[in-house]
């Protein structure tokens, strides 16, 4: 967990030397004194980033490295979700060691903080949530895993998965999902009450999906809005997708993006190519923080996505119309530090004192390092290095020593 890196670009500033001690940077400057007992690397001129940022995935659907699979569904959301139930069923799918392949992916391509949604609902019960517990604990020193209790079925919809959420969220589950409070459970008032009582309930901050489109999702975001400010809930509750905010008047936009701005409600986006989003720079500039996420990742609902954040700002950027260096600098801080923010990740950054999270590719700039997407040459994670040339190195562990309760 100690390292000299010499000769690094941090975001494109002038080179110099960084060092790890016991997993955070311990110094940052020119030409720094080689320290006895720790190996040096050299970093040759390459761009330095912070550790990337994934604010919205789904580790435990995913059939990263399986055979594909092809994709009859829809066109309805009801009809995926029903999907995917029965696939689950008939196929046995393990929860467990897909999110383990593929928070290693996410790993070796820079990513050390990583928000999951996992399914709860009376059919799957808390499998997925076990198993995904049991990634984030194997790869705990290397990687932040905030584990979402989500009801991929619906709250209201299915009597019972309010139980299994609560019971989720006594497991260790750190933030409490929400889905369509509307457009799924069909009543968006008795919807948001029960889940920001259990929020409230569990000290547990709130990450709601909201595809709901138009003045719908307009008018539930605005009933998220009234129980955030009522309950206190200021800086705890984050919109994501959150599609309303792309495609509802500009003046009705500018008043909600006012409103979460003052609340501090953040939105975590996609760059959805196929929805309205909402718009980047226009959230920015009224002062709502904006991380990005791939959502699921090959897997019933999708045959995209790749576990590549960089990959994921130029989606952004393409979407959001980006093309200036200082436009796509906002794409790149919805993976690194906004996404940090909007997660509450603690000690992120390429300051002395902040987890050794350190990604270096060969790029001029930021913004050449999203649009070229280029090959992690080194990646460091809590001060170890797990991936080279983006192949993982031998720092990941291999088993969980997670146990089942
Ligand atoms: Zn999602």
């Amino acid at each position: 967990m100690d390292l000299l890196l010499r000769d690094v670009r941090p975001l494109g500033a002038a080179a110099l030397d960084l060092l790890v001690r016991a997993g955070r940077i311990a110094a940052l400057g020119p030409r720094l004194a080689a320290v006895p007992g720790v190996p040096q690397e050299q970093g040759g001129g390459a761009l330095l980033l912070p550790g990337l940022v994934e604010a919205h995935t789904h580790l435990d659907k995913t059939n990263w490295g399986l055979p594909w699979y092809r994709n009859e569904v829809g066109p309805r959301l009801e009809d995926r979700i029903a999907n995917e139930r029965r696939w689950r069923a008939e196929t046995g799918h393990d929860a467990g060691a897909q999110s383990l392949r593929l928070a290693r992916a996410f790993l070796a391509q820079g990513t050390t903080r990583l928000r999951t949604h996992v399914d709860i609902d009376t059919d799957a019960g808390l499998r997925h949530l076990h198993a995904v517990l049991a990634t984030r604990e194997t790869l705990r020193e290397l990687m932040e895993i905030q584990v979402v209790a989500f009801p991929q079925s619906g709250l209201l919809a299915r009597p019972g998965t309010a139980e299994l959420l609560d019971e989720a969220l006594k497991l260790g589950a750190d933030v409490l999902g929400g889905l369509d409070p509307q457009a799924i459970d069909g009543d968006a008032v008795a919807s948001l009450d029960l889940l920001f009582g259990l929020a409230a309930r569990h000290g547990k901050p709130l990450d709601i999906h909201l595809h709901e489109s138009g003045e719908e999702g307009a008018r539930t975001l605005d009933a998220i809005l009234d129980r955030t400010e009522t309950l206190g809930m200021q800086g705890r509750v984050a919109i994501s997708h959150c599609f309303c905010l792309g495609d509802v008047a500009p003046a009705r936009r500018a008043a909600l993006l006012e409103r979460m701005a003052r609340l501090r409600m953040s939105v975590i986006t996609t760059g959805s190519a196929s929805r309205p989003v909402p718009p980047l720079q226009e959230c920015v500039a009224a002062g709502v923080l904006v991380a990005a996420g791939n959502d699921g990742i090959r897997d019933t609902w999708t045959p995209y996505g790749r576990p590549d954040m960089l990959e994921r700002a130029m989606l952004v950027g393409l979407r959001n119309n980006l093309r200036r260096d200082d436009e796509i600098a906002l794409a790149f801080d919805a993976v690194t530090h906004a996404g940090a923010r909007v997660c509450g990740c603690a000690d992120y950054g390429l300051e002395v004192g902040c987890r050794a999270d350190l990604v270096l590719v060969q790029a001029q700039n930021v913004a050449e390092a999203v649009v070229a997407r280029p090959a992690r040459k080194l990646v460091v994670a809590g001060g170890r290095i797990v991936a080279r040339g983006g192949a993982q190195q031998a720092a990941h562990p291999a088993s969980t020593n997670y146990t089942y309760p």
